[in-house]
C-alpha cells in the first residue's frame, strides 16, 4: 500500500486524544470501508439512492424521514433552508426573502459557538437569521420564548461539549417552549452517541455528523419528522430533497 505519510511528507500522528476533528475526526471500519468502495464503482439513480436509503435509516431509527448529506454542516444549512422553504421543492434552495420573510431561528447565545465553523454561519447558509436568546452564562426558557415573534421559523439547540453546559435550558425545556408555539426544534447533535434517543424524545430535527462517534466517512445525517406541530406550512427538510 502506498504510505501517503512519505509521499506528501505528513508528519505521523499517533492520537491519543479521541475523535478530534484537527486529527482526522474518526478511523472508518471495515464495513463502511466496502460499502464507500461499492459506491466509489457503481452507478446509481440519485434520487433513488438518497430517497431510499434515507427511508431504510428512518425506519431503523423509528421515524419519518432521514437525508445522508455531505456532513453535519451541510446538514444545518438544509434543515434551516427545508423549514424556512417550507419543504418547497422549488424554492427551499433560495430561502431568502422577499419569499420568505419567516426566517428568524431562535438559538441559546451560548450555543452559538465555533466547532470549526460558527453555528450561525451554517444557520445563515441556509437563509436563518440567527437571534440569540439569553445571555453568554446563561438562559432560561423564558429567554427563548421572549424571542418568539411571528418571524419565527425554528428553535435551534446544540447540544454539544463545545456550548456553555450550565445555566442553560434542557433539550426537554427547548422542546416544550417550540412545541408550545408550534414552531419546530432543531437540534445540533453532531458528536453525540445515541442515535435514537432525540427522536424519541420528540424532537424535530435532528443533525449528526457521520465522521464523528458512529466513525462514518465524512457525511452527515438529518433525521426527524417530516411534518411538525405547525402542520403543512413547516414540512421540513426530507421533503426538499425530493
Ligand atoms: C463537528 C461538529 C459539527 C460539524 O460536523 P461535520 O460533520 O464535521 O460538518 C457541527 N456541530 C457540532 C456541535 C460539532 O461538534
Amino acid at each position: 500500500m502506498t504510505d501517503y505519510y512519505s509521499t506528501y511528507d505528513l508528519k505521523h500522528v499517533i492520537n491519543a486524544s479521541g475523535k478530534m476533528t484537527i486529527l482526522g475526526v474518526s478511523k472508518v471500519p471495515e464495513a463502511a470501508i466496502q460499502a464507500q468502495q461499492f459506491g466509489d464503482t457503481h452507478f446509481f439513480e440519485m434520487k433513488d439512492l438518497t430517497d431510499k436509503t434515507g427511508d431504510f435509516i428512518a425506519k431503523k431509527l423509528g421515524t419519518e424521514g432521514a437525508l445522508v448529506v455531505n456532513s453535519a454542516s451541510a446538514g444545518i444549512a438544509e434543515a434551516v433552508a427545508g423549514i424556512i422553504g417550507q419543504g418547497s421543492k422549488y424554492h427551499a434552495y433560495h430561502p431568502f426573502p422577499p419569499r420568505y420573510t419567516k426566517r428568524e431561528i431562535i438559538l441559546p447565545k451560548g450555543h452559538n459557538v465555533d466547532y470549526g465553523t460558527p453555528e450561525e454561519v451554517m444557520i445563515e447558509l441556509g437563509g436563518g437569521q440567527v437571534v440569540e436568546a439569553g445571555y453568554a452564562n446563561m438562559c432560561t426558557p423564558e429567554h427563548v420564548e421572549m424571542m418568539i415573534n411571528e418571524n419565527t421559523a425554528a428553535i435551534f439547540y446544540v447540544k454539544s461539549h463545545h456550548a456553555v453546559q450550565k445555566s442553560m435550558l434542557t433539550i426537554q425545556e427547548a422542546l416544550e417552549v417550540a412545541h408550545k408555539h408550534e414552531l419546530p426544534l432543531i437540534l445540533d447533535a453532531a458528536a453525540e452517541e445515541d442515535l435514537k434517543k432525540y427522536v424519541d424524545m420528540g424532537v424535530d430535527v435532528v443533525l449528526f455528523s457521520g465522521a464523528k462517534a458512529i466513525e462514518g466517512p465524512a457525511s452527515g445525517l438529518v433525521f426527524g419528522k417530516e411534518r411538525t406541530s405547525a402542520g403543512p406550512s413547516c414540512r421540513v427538510w426530507a421533503s426538499v430533497a425530493r
